[in-house]
Order: C-alpha cells, then sequence, then structure tokens
C-alpha cells in the first residue's frame, strides 16, 4: 500500500514536469477555403427591400457583414447557408494546408484546432475523414456567425497557449483572433490561405513554427 501511494506521487510529479516542459502552440485552422477548396458553393444574400439576391463566396461574405450593413437593418436581409451546412460533395484538399494540419497533429507539443463559421460540424468532420485528415487529433468548434472571438478566447481559455497561429481564408476572423491574442498577451501568428495557396505570412522572425 505504501508503496502504491509514493507510485502515484511519482507519477503526479512527472506528470506536471512533463506540462512545463513543452512551450505549447496553439494552431487554429479555418475549414472552408482554408483545408476545403470549394469555390461553387455560395452563400446566398437577398434584400427584402430591392428583391435582388446576391451570391457571395464565404471570405466574401465575412468581409461584407465587418461593414456592418447587415447589422444597420436585420430584417432587410435573409440569408441562405445551406451549402455550408452539409458535407461539401466538390471540395477538394487544399494540399499545402492540409500537410501543415497533419504534421502539427503529429506532435505533442501543438495543439490543433478547427474553428468554422458554420453552424454544425458533420460535413467537416466526415469530409476530413474521408481525406485522412486525422479528426481524433483535432478539437473542433463551430461559431455559427461570423464572429468567432468566442471560440479564440475559450480555446486559449482552455489550453493556455505560449503562442497561436491561425491559418485562414479570411483576413477579418485573422483580426479577431489578432485582437483576442493580444487581450490575453499571447504571441500571435496569421496565415493567410488564397486559392488554395498560403499567400501571406505574418509570423514574425521571433516566433516559433
Ligand atoms: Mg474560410
Amino acid at each position: 500500500m505504501k508503496e502504491q501511494t509514493s507510485f502515484l506521487v511519482t507519477t503526479m510529479n512527472k506528470s506536471i514536469d512533463y506540462f512545463e516542459h513543452y512551450d505549447k502552440h496553439l494552431i487554429i485552422f479555418d475549414f472552408d477555403e482554408t483545408l476545403c477548396h470549394n469555390p461553387s458553393a455560395k452563400v446566398y444574400i437577398r434584400n427584402n427591400r430591392t428583391d435582388q439576391t446576391i451570391e457571395m463566396s464565404p471570405t466574401e461574405y465575412s468581409s461584407w457583414r465587418s461593414t456592418d450593413e447587415y447589422e444597420k437593418n436585420k430584417s432587410d436581409w435573409e440569408m441562405n447557408f445551406e451549402e455550408f451546412q452539409n458535407y461539401p460533395k466538390n471540395g477538394k484538399p487544399i494540399t499545402s494546408t492540409v500537410e501543415k494540419l497533419k504534421h502539427y497533429a503529429s506532435r505533442d507539443h501543438y495543439v490543433v484546432a478547427l474553428v468554422t463559421g458554420r453552424d454544425n460540424l458533420i460535413g467537416p468532420k466526415k469530409w476530413m475523414s474521408d481525406f485522412y485528415i486525422p479528426i481524433n487529433k483535432i478539437t473542433m468548434h463551430c461559431s455559427g456567425s461570423p464572429d468567432k472571438r468566442n471560440c479564440f478566447r475559450s480555446l486559449i481559455n482552455t489550453f493556455e497557449p505560449m503562442h497561436v497561429t491561425i491559418y485562414e481564408d479570411s483576413v477579418e476572423y485573422i483580426e479577431q483572433c489578432q485582437e483576442i491574442c493580444a487581450f490575453f498577451e499571447i504571441p500571435f501568428s496569421g496565415v493567410l490561405v488564397k486559392d488554395g495557396v498560403i499567400k501571406i505570412n505574418w509570423r514574425k522572425n521571433d516566433t516559433k513554427s
């Protein structure tokens, strides 16, 4: 019995050291147009005053929402997200970011998260599984709105990372993540993905990969 107790104490001490040893780095991936290229899928925005319907890509939609046009008079608008509520049928993996995700997910000192603006995870999970993306290594969150700040805040509170990197196709979401990291005083890196290619990498020289 005595031996058992000392074994337990040793294990617990080891466990604490284990976590202190690592410089935990949280890597956040968006889903649509960051991991999954599906250019034919659109958001449909109908203006009830003019009876006109505008087609937008998810990136265009998040830019439009940041203009506050919708907030000014919500009843003027009707939105149809149907093409982003299910399995992305024509979705092709964006190899450069998918490979990054697999790399990080296979290493202990990275915490890999998916933060999507979708309102459910069924489609993305099935799609990722079909393309051998290790979904069991990823913590997944959907904001269900063009404000992902709550997801970013919750991830930082949960994992207390030393550094945050986000892969996104939308500048608005990169800025939201940067804002939350600044609040928690955590070093931040943003990587912009456009048309299936990593375009701009805002990593600073003093940050880790
Ligand atoms: Mg996106």
